[in-house]
């Protein structure tokens, strides 16, 4: 319980948990909002609006090659043209640096993180993947003795070391249950990127924890890291919210909406007369503008 206090006064003192339902909508502002994110944020803001909780916004900018502030401030229009607005502060990630440190640190302590030289290449050949195909990392820099240049590492997650160390973890899952954890699925994880110093991964449950985030709605393509997510938080002695993992908002051509692609956006789509009323009605009968339609 230690360690935990320490994580959460790095910056100021735990914030008081005043309802039982806290859920958070916590876009990357990498590009604009689009159905997929819209129909998200709605789940998570009426789970928390019919429980009479709070809906919280976070903004995860940690990779700031690819946010921009710009993209923030769309986020947040669109919501509040939608109808969802959110309680409280907006807490944003690169605000939370030290904390992510000091979880960093922690790991590092329990000797559950190891330096990692590797690039994507040299991971994609030993691994021995196709082309274009993430490959497990094979473990290469485990008990690696270090190049003796200054070529830029990050850490890793010893993932098998860790979850001897936790044994057995579930956790509560609205569609499917109680949930085995299974996080060899990833593999040794990056826990802090070589450009970024921290990661995903361990941003988001120290934040989750941090807002007192009791419910995660998010969409499956997540529903993998949800296996790391329930370990690090049994590391770090954080509490594991309940999670809600939502089938994803697909196009016409039954393909994922991907921020990099050219998908309509909110904005775009109230550009063409669409108002926030009936979109939002629309989204929660499950009707789709435009042929789009949600995953099975
Ligand atoms: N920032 C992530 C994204 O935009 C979502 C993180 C989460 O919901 O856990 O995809």
């Amino acid at each position: 319980m230690q360690d935990y206090d320490c994580i959460y006064n790095i910056l100021g003192s735990r914030p008081r948990v005043t309802t039982n339902c806290i859920s958070r909508f916590a876009p990357s502002p990498t590009g604009a909002l689009h159905l997929g994110h819209a129909f998200s944020a709605m789940q998570a803001y009426d789970l928390a609006r019919r429980a009479g909780g709070q809906f919280r916004l976070r903004i995860e900018d940690i990779d700031q090659t690819r946010c921009r502030p710009e993209y923030e401030a769309g986020i947040r229009a669109d919501l509040i043209w939608l109808g969802l607005n959110w309680d409280g502060d907006v807490l944003r990630q690169t605000d939370r640096l030290a904390a992510y440190d000091a979880a960093l640190a922690r790991l590092q302590a329990l000797d559950l993180v190891y330096k990692c030289w590797c690039t994507r290449a040299e991971i994609a050949a030993a691994a021995g993947a196709p082309q274009g195909v993430q490959a497990l990392y094979p473990g290469t820099c485990r008990g690696r003795i270090p190049p003796d240049d200054d070529r830029p590492y990050c850490w890793r997650l010893d993932t098998a070391a860790a979850i001897a160390q936790t044994g057995a973890l579930i956790w509560e899952d609205a569609g499917q249950g109680a949930v085995m954890a299974n996080p060899a699925l990833l593999g040794d994880v990056v826990l802090a990127r070589k450009d970024a110093g921290t990661s995903y991964h361990i941003a988001v449950v120290v934040d989750d924890a941090w807002q007192g985030v009791t419910d995660i709605v998010r969409g499956n393509d997540l529903f993998l890291s949800t296996h790391i997510h329930r370990l690090l938080q049994a590391l770090l002695d954080l509490p594991t919210p309940r999670y809600h993992h939502h089938p994803l908002v697909l196009d016409a051509m039954g393909e994922r909406l991907a921020k990099r692609r050219k998908s309509p956006t909110i904005a775009s789509l109230r550009a063409q007369g669409l108002g926030p009323m009936d979109l939002m009605r629309g989204l929660r009968a499950g009707h789709f503008p435009q042929g789009f339609a949600l995953s099975e």
